[in-house]
């Protein structure tokens, strides 16, 4: 088998431009590592389609492919407006409403019933993705009247952002936990959680999972301002996260955006959680076939700020050229990698190095010593593979927050681990019977990865049957 030419994850979203059998098994051959349902579109009846043309594909490939389920949250979106969109003019009033009306120029139809209630005189609400901002002046019954602060074409359904009513919104609804259900009974592997605000949201759904003796990889989408607050206790509380930029540049001033990308990316590598750098990655590749020169920067930079995973959106769900984006992205992870490989591993070290010094060892972990180590043995010698036995995937993820120029190959043997390995950077999955060392020497060798005299090194956990996780490094030649 050849493994894929680059590490970083690609999450594409699977939509009405993607669900076929020919297109889902192209975009796995082209990189996609996720493939993403997003549960505020389509229905039921397509999402379970796609599992089954995503399982089947991956079957057929013979390459592990993690399915994640994307819960809406909520959402406000506008109604339905008359002859599909409407031109609004700054400074003219415009009704927002809870009442079943058709809109126009005058009243726009909102379709969340307490809106009203979330809003107050002087709030600044957001609509399509914050091209339009309106400011209210007044607040009755059903209505809130608002002054255009910036115009410009309204589109049916678009989303209405109001950031200071964030707060008063329970993130996780009855619905969503229906879509969870949905989720368990089809086998997906993850959730996407949708305006989390605190550990709060998470471990709601983590207990409505458990409730049911079952489990899925919760990935919080930070898309609030509260929830880059409350950053630290969500990422405790979650198995990855998400840079949701789509809600979090209307949420908060857009010009912050890329210093928060950075940050929540170098605290999630430094716990050894994976996270999804999300939305308009290549935005431009929904209607044209090359992206643009910034688009093509934005994703090169979200590699070298140690982002997991990129996600691609209306890009494979309603675009032209999904195919081509999933390959388009693969490219510039590849090349952008390789230049990484050199320079920037051992930063990644010298940083983690630095921050032990202010943390007490004793709270580090010996899987966190035998990752650290690991790097160093990389650095000094040539070495072909990280061979890695792990029951829950943390050794793999631990490993993969370095960066390696290696492939981290991970025995599983319970395939859903299999699958949310599909999250992390440079950690490829094979779900075997036994973690044994000469039945894993036996895979890779009948799978043409290795031949004799190739230098691998293999974690374990000695002694061996006891459950006392890694603590022992080997490097060996085949
Ligand atoms: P969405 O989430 O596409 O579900 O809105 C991602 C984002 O907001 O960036
Ligand atoms: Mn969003």
């Amino acid at each position: 088998m050849r493994l894929p030419g680059h590490k970083t994850r690609i999450v594409a979203t699977l939509g009405p431009a993607s669900l076929n059998r020919r297109t889902v098994e192209a975009m796995i051959k082209a990189g996609m590592s996720v493939a993403r349902l997003n549960f505020s579109h389509g229905d039921l009846r397509q999402h379970e389609r796609a599992v089954k043309l995503v399982r089947e594909a991956s079957e057929r490939l013979g390459v592990p492919v993690a399915i994640l389920g994307d819960l809406p949250g909520v959402k406000i979106r506008v109604g339905e407006i008359e002859g599909g969109s409407v031109t609004l003019r700054r400074w003219q009033t415009v009704t927002l409403t809870t009442r079943e009306v058709k809109g126009n120029e005058a009243v726009i139809p909102v379709e969340f019933k307490d809106f009203p209630r979330l809003v107050s005189k002087g709030d600044i609400i957001y609509l399509s993705d914050g091209f339009i901002a309106l400011r209210v002046e007044e607040v009755r019954d059903t209505d809130v009247i608002c002054k255009v602060i910036v115009g410009g074409t309204l589109f049916s359904h678009k989303g209405i952002n109001v950031p200071k009513a964030r707060l008063a919104i329970e993130a996780v609804t009855e619905k969503d936990l229906e879509f969870v259900e949905f989720a368990l009974e089809q086998g997906i592997d993850a959730v996407g959680i949708s305006f989390v605000g605190s550990a709060y949201d998470v471990l709601k759904v983590r207990r409505f999972v458990e409730d049911r003796g079952s489990r899925l990889f919760l990935i919080a989408k930070i898309e609030r301002p509260d929830a880059v607050r409350n950053f630290e206790e969500i990422l405790t509380a979650s198995d990855g996260v998400m840079v949701a930029r789509g809600d979090l540049g209307v949420e908060m001033p857009i010009e912050k955006l890329p210093i928060v990308q950075k940050k929540l990316i170098k605290r999630a590598n430094q716990v050894g959680k994976p996270v999804i750098t999300a939305t308009q990655m290549l935005e431009s590749m929904t209607e044209e076939k090359l992206p643009t020169r910034a688009e093509v920067t934005d994703v090169a930079n979200a590699i070298l700020d140690g982002t997991d995973a990129l996600m691609l959106s209306e890009e494979t769900a309603v675009g032209k050229y999904p195919v081509d984006a999933v390959k388009m992205m693969a490219r510039i992870a590849k090349t952008t990698e390789a230049y990484r490989d050199s320079h920037w591993t051992a930063r990644m070290v010298e940083w983690k190095m630095e921050e032990w010094k202010g943390t007490s060892l004793k709270r580090r972990t010996i899987k966190d010593a035998i990752a650290r180590s690991i790097i160093e043995a990389l650095n000094s010698i040539d070495i072909k593979y990280i061979l890695t036995p792990t029951r829950t995937g943390q050794t793999a993820r631990l490993i993969s927050r370095f960066k390696p120029r290696q492939w981290v190959l991970a025995f599983v043997t319970d395939e859903w681990v299999g699958n949310t390995l599909m999250f992390s950077y440079g950690v490829y999955p094979f779900t075997v019977e036994e973690q044994a060392e000469d039945e894993i020497i036996r895979i890779i060798t009948g799978l043409g990865l290795v031949s004799e005299g190739d230098t691998v090194l293999l974690t374990k956990g000695t002694p061996i049957g006891k459950t006392v996780g890694t603590n022992t490094i080997r490097i060996f030649q085949v």
